[in-house]
């Protein structure tokens, strides 16, 4: 696979940011979630090692971890934007994905109006930042955070009243009945996997290959029945 110019001959190492449970997170040590073993699949579709890193999200959306060799690929549920397309290249989509609301359970907070005057929380550098900062009440006051778990916490400790993120993160926050996605917003934006713009044409189309053919093997399905099924 020389090729491939890989940052490690053999690996794929791919640059995460963990946690942003279902799709990466940590369990015993051990990175696991959606785009891990999508992207440990994808590897072993090409006769590759798979190896994961986990770098703060700004890191991942500027480029800088590609262009500093550490990794070959971002799988970070990163959702495709024109501004981020000038930066890097993306594979073909894997993941339909929207934006919602994740409160206390009970809360009156059922839409972005109502955090007139309250506290919303959101993910530094994220889709979530952009669409609340576009869209939330003058009112609003939006506090940013680095990680999902930051964020989580701070809803946890009362800092903030709600949280604006990806559907799929809030909602995996529900499971003990303390919290509620209480709105959803159907932004459109999908995830796909990021490269180097100017050197990765081949291993994009490597990635490309691979993950069509997991979507005709049922491998992908399996995955997705696994992680967002409940
Ligand atoms: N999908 C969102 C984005 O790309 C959040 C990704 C993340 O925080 N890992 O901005």
């Amino acid at each position: 696979e020389s090729g491939l110019a890989l940052v490690n001959d053999g690996t794929l190492t791919v640059c995460s940011n963990i946690p942003f449970e279902p799709f990466e997170y940590v369990v015993d040590g051990e990175f696991t979630g959606f785009d891990v073993e999508l992207t440990r699949e994808i590897a072993t579709g090409m006769g590759l090692e798979h190896e994961m890193q986990n770098v703060g999200f700004d890191g991942l959306q500027s480029g800088t971890v590609l262009a500093a060799r550490q990794c070959d690929m971002i799988a970070a549920a990163m959702t495709v934007t024109d501004e981020r397309a000038e930066k890097l290249a993306f594979s073909d989509p894997y993941y339909d994905s929207l934006q919602s609301i994740l409160a206390p359970a009970g809360s009156s907070i059922a839409s972005l109006a109502d955090l007139d005057g309250k506290k919303i929380g959101v993910q530094q550098g994220t889709t979530g930042e952009s669409y609340a900062r576009d869209n939330a009440p003058e009112g609003a006051e939006i506090m940013s955070f680095q990680t999902d778990a930051e964020l989580f916490q701070s809803l946890q400790a009362g800092g903030i009243d709600a949280v604006l993120q990806d559907l799929p993160v809030n909602q995996d926050h529900t499971e003990d009945g303390k919290y509620a996605v209480t709105a959803t917003f159907e932004t459109g934006e999908v995830y796909a996997f990021a490269m180097k713009k100017d050197s990765s044409t081949e291993l994009a189309a490597k990635v490309n290959e691979q993950l069509a053919s997991l979507r005709e093997n049922g491998k992908y399905q399996e995955l997705y029945d696994k992680y967002f099924t409940e």
